[in-house]
């Protein structure tokens, strides 16, 4: 069974960042078959299943590298809450806590990140969380390709930026090899293949070094992806500086955590040496542009990039829109490096695709060609912010919107058609996040009227 997209415009992301006119993409099984001119490709296939690409444009599909889908939860609460750049730290992401969900609650809240994903053209995903297997079943009903990272650390009573004492607890540690563990031999090549277990540690302020050891024998010994977050906040470089005397960075090259399968995320506070390491092991960086813009900080894409890192994209916190994550971190990095003409667009929608995949140990996703893997999307073009379509990679770079997304493809399924996703029954999802993650904070709000509570807060009850 052959499908072809024909008539259409189509950004490849290949070597050359070609860009097809009046052309058509076919696909076989899970591959892209052919590209070419459409009078080329479609007498090829004759009886090939058609779908007009006029008005459109086909993309490869987005890979978010660092996300935490349950934290839709936080929308509207955690954006404003940024810790500290300067002393004292106290530690955590935020003053208020988040409420405590059932794994059935998660699960909603993860499937509504995974709606929002796959609505901005998302079709890889790198999920970070502790205790993955819960909604595992749901997110390989999502349609998506995700690798699921189980998080992992050693550290008791404390959280991310908090240069207290490190309080080492055994117990933690071993309930995070065996969460890994547990989670690899039931969903590790399911869905299809879909679906690919990863380790994360959690934060180098969170593991002890014979933590990180481990983790990086258990890496190597399941052959997959490691993660951690790295130089996140200045929190965090205080509080490896009091532990082990050390920035963050070479504290994980001292225990061997640094290697090309690491997807490193943030990677903001650094110095110039540790953006050397993380380039001389041939890392990859998750470039949270979007949340890493809320926070007031920014990683040096450039110079990490020079130094030898990949550099892919991801949303991290209460979003999921890669059309957002793309563009931010272009204007980001212009204004870095007060440079109105770099990054190019073309340069952008690299780190959003292509290196995005690379980085999730898929070298044949996120751009396309002949035997890859048919993970693409059909935006429409003829809308008011995207005519004249002179040059689609400039255009859907600097004026795309998420909306544009038409249809979404992962492994030559579609997964989202014509505006609608196939996958999840949208309206219920929606419904019943609301309603959960409204009686949470409720909860918490009648426990602790003291936080710091944002103004203007809908009735939580
Ligand atoms: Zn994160």
């Amino acid at each position: 069974m052959t499908l072809i997209i024909h008539g259409t415009t189509i950004l490849t992301a290949d070597d050359a960042d070609r860009v097809l006119h009046g052309a058509a993409i076919a696909i076989e099984g899970d591959r892209i078959a052919a590209i070419g001119p459409e009078a080329e490709v479609l007498p090829r296939y004759p009886g090939a299943t058609l779908v007009d690409g006029r008005d459109r444009a086909v993309l490869p599909g987005f890979a978010n590298i660092h996300t935490h889908l349950h934290m839709t939860l936080a929308r509207g609460i955690f954006e404003d809450l940024s810790p500290p750049h300067r002393p004292p730290f106290c530690g955590g992401l935020s003053p208020i806590p988040l409420p405590a969900l059932s794994v059935e609650e998660t699960t909603v809240m993860c499937q509504l990140g995974a709606l929002e994903a796959i609505r901005s053209g998302t079709t890889a995903v790198l999920e970070d969380g502790a205790g993955l297997l819960g909604s595992a079943e749901a997110m390989a009903a999502t349609g998506l390709r995700m690798l699921l990272t189980e998080r992992c650390w050693d550290r008791a009573g404390a959280n991310i930026g908090d240069p207290s004492p490190f309080d080492h607890s055994e117990r933690l540690g071993e309930q995070g090899l065996e969460r890994v563990a547990r989670l690899h031999a039931a969903w590790n090549g399911k869905a299809e293949g879909r679906l690919r277990v990863g380790v994360s540690a959690w934060a180098p302020d969170m593991c002890s070094p014979g933590l990180l050891r481990r983790l990086e024998e258990l890496r190597a010994r399941l052959d997959t992806i490691g993660t951690i977050h790295l130089n996140q906040i200045w929190g965090e470089v205080a509080a490896v500086q009091a532990h082990r005397g050390r920035l963050p960075t070479e504290y994980l090259e001292d225990c061997g955590f640094l290697q090309p399968r690491l997807v490193a995320a943030h990677c903001r506070c650094m110095v110039h040496q540790e953006e050397r390491l993380l380039g001389k092991a041939r890392a990859s960086v998750a470039f949270n542009s979007a949340i890493a813009a809320r926070r007031g900080l920014s990683p040096r894409i450039s110079v990490l990039q020079a130094e030898g890192c990949t550099i892919g994209m991801g949303t991290d916190n209460m979003a999921e829109d890669m059309v957002e994550v793309m563009r931010t971190g272009l204007f980001m990095e212009r204004i870095r490096r007060e440079d109105g003409r770099n990054p190019a667009p073309e340069e952008a929608l690299r780190w959003a695709t292509r290196n995005g995949y690379a980085a999730m140990g898929v070298p044949d996703g996120g751009w396309l060609a002949p035997g890859n893997r048919a993970d693409l999307i059909l935006i429409r073009t003829d809308r008011p912010h995207l005519v004249p379509r002179l040059n689609m990679a400039s255009a859907f770079v600097h004026q795309g919107q998420a909306a544009d997304v038409e249809s979404v493809m992962v492994d030559g399924q579609w997964i989202m058609r014509e505006g609608r996703v196939l996958t999840m029954d949208e309206p219920a999802i929606l419904r019943e996040a609301e309603r959960i993650a409204t009686r949470a904070w409720g909860r918490l709000r009648a426990e602790r009227p003291d936080l710091p509570w944002p103004p203007g807060l809908a009735p939580l009850d």
